[in-house]
């Protein structure tokens, strides 16, 4: 025994084995490895998945031959068709988590636990939808029948990557609605520093472009000597990924001597694709980036590490890697669109190419930041549903006790919703102490009123207002 575990004690021993991988079912698609790396399209795509390429060692503790795993990385998120989660042979099976139609290799990031939930959630709409309307597994997977079970996981904020919602019954997407709200964040800016690092390797910041073009973006350097900055502007690929695709601009910039200074970068780039762009700073030895910790929604800034390639594990797509809680401090121009009010009901309920959700100047004591729907016609409306901030990105391990505190502080806590029933507004519902990033509310009388309010009185600590989408049914 290795003497680093001479005082170790057996605290934990699982009293039922648990087998990795077990009997698969054949359905109509069987997804393999190349669907996953390339994160392929799927006119049925019902589930997401994200995890590694995990494989493990067929014969477990006595594979003696091969490493105990290998941990291949995949660019991004990837979709999971209805077609493998029904038999191709049997007429009325469906099947979800550890079981779907997936080679070997695609199981080992299928089969965690989240996807697993995923599959289940959709295999589940998908038989509801098969029992109401008397149809097969086949036959609801169809072009024609699968849009509605999408629409109905994405209304229970399931999510499916890239796919944004059209429920024509969502009154909030009607023809005609305008998105209004008090305010709205026109600019990030992470210009507080706390530390700084070495530009040792090439650093990266990504953020979302809205508009049609990028003029210039600042970065806070201190420079040992005067020295020449190379820099290159990326785009991703049009999937929704978070890595570099594309070169569309790059140039060097000339940064004196000196402490603290914001470079500004002459970037200069006609944006052909609205969406995720990242700024890279090359390597220079006479540089230091400033960082300010914590985090700020919109903004990633990433540490190239080179492409890795191992035994034990690869990662060709790409140079970098993500750095959790540290920000580069960066100032981008304004770009009014990114964080306004038609991201509640643009039908991304998550990060897709852009942030997607809107967010509100910090409120002042006292005061409400609203987001408004005007219907431009009188309507009935019986429900209102809110998708809030509960900061999908923070990396969560099982273990609550080592969390920084016990409530998402971006999560809305206190709103009204209110609605405009014959030219004044009423307030139909108060909510208060919400902890969730879902919130339906069901009236118990159907109203007529033109406009919809949603008041936010208090976060759980954000002094903004974030909130992914607002949907509303007769
Ligand atoms: C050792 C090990 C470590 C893992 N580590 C992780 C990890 O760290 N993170 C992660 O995300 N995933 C991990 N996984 C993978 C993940 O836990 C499984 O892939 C996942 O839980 C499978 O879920 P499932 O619902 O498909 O199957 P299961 O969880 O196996 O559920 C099937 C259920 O069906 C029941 N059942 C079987 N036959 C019948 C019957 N005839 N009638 C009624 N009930 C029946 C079984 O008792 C069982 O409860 C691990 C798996 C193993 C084995």
């Amino acid at each position: 025994m290795a003497a680093k575990y001479a005082n170790y004690t057996l605290e934990w021993v699982g009293t039922i084995p648990g087998k990795r991988e077990s009997r698969r079912f054949v359905g109509d698609v069987v997804l393999r490895e190349q669907d996953v790396v390339e994160c392929r399209e799927w006119h049925d795509a019902v589930a997401f998945g994200g995890w590694n390429l995990d494989d493990h060692a067929p014969l477990g503790f006595f594979d003696d031959k091969v490493p105990p795993s290998i941990h291949n990385q995949i660019p991004g998120l990837y979709n999971v068709p209805l077609r493998c989660l029904y038999s191709k042979t049997v007429p009325n099976l469906f099947f979800a988590g550890r079981n779907i139609s997936a080679t070997h290799v695609a199981l080992t990031s299928t089969r965690v636990m989240l996807t697993c939930a995923q599959l289940g959630e959709a295999a589940g709409a998908a038989a509801a939808f098969c029992v109401q309307k008397g149809v097969s597994p086949r036959e609801a997977a169809s072009p024609e029948s699968v849009g509605e079970i999408q629409e109905r996981l994405l209304r229970d904020d399931h999510h499916i990557v890239g796919r944004a919602s059209r429920d024509p019954a969502d009154l909030a997407r009607g023809p005609g609605v305008k998105a209004t709200a008090s305010s709205s964040l026109a600019r990030v800016a992470l210009e507080q520093p706390d530390g700084a690092v070495a530009l040792d390797k090439d650093r990266l910041v990504l953020f979302a472009v809205e508009r049609g073009e990028l003029d210039r973006v600042e970065v806070l350097l201190s420079a040992g000597e005067p020295t020449k900055l190379g820099w290159q502007l990326h785009r991703n690929d049009g999937r929704g990924l978070y890595i570099p695709h594309q070169t569309v601009a790059e140039g060097t910039v000339d940064v004196p001597a000196g402490g603290t200074q914001w470079v500004s970068i002459p970037v200069r780039a006609k944006i052909g694709q609205p969406g995720w762009h990242m700024l890279e700073l090359k390597a220079n030895a006479a540089l230091r980036w400033h960082t300010q910790s914590g985090r700020q929604v919109g903004v990633k800034s990433f540490l190239g590490v080179g492409t890795y390639k191992h035994e034990r594990g690869s990662n060709l797509h790409t140079r970098f890697a993500k750095l959790n809680g540290l920000n580069h401090c960066v100032r981008l121009p304004d770009d009014a669109a990114l964080y306004g009010p038609a991201n509640a009901v643009n039908g991304h309920a998550r990060p897709f190419q852009r942030p997607n959700l809107w967010i509100s100047a910090p409120a002042k004591p006292g005061q409400d930041e609203w987001l408004e729907l005007d219907f431009g016609r009188e309507t009935e409306i019986r429900e209102v549903a809110c998708l809030f901030d509960s900061d999908l990105d923070r990396h969560l391990t099982s273990m609550w006790h080592t969390m920084p505190y016990r409530i998402e502080p971006d999560l809305v806590k206190d709103y009204d919703v209110q609605l405009r029933v014959g030219g004044s507004w009423r307030t139909v519902k108060e909510v208060r102490g919400n902890r969730l990033r879902r919130n339906v509310t069901v009236f118990d009388q159907r109203y007529r009123a033109d406009a919809l309010r949603l008041a936010v009185k208090a976060t759980h600590g954000n002094p903004r207002a974030q909130v992914y989408e607002v949907r509303a049914y007769a």
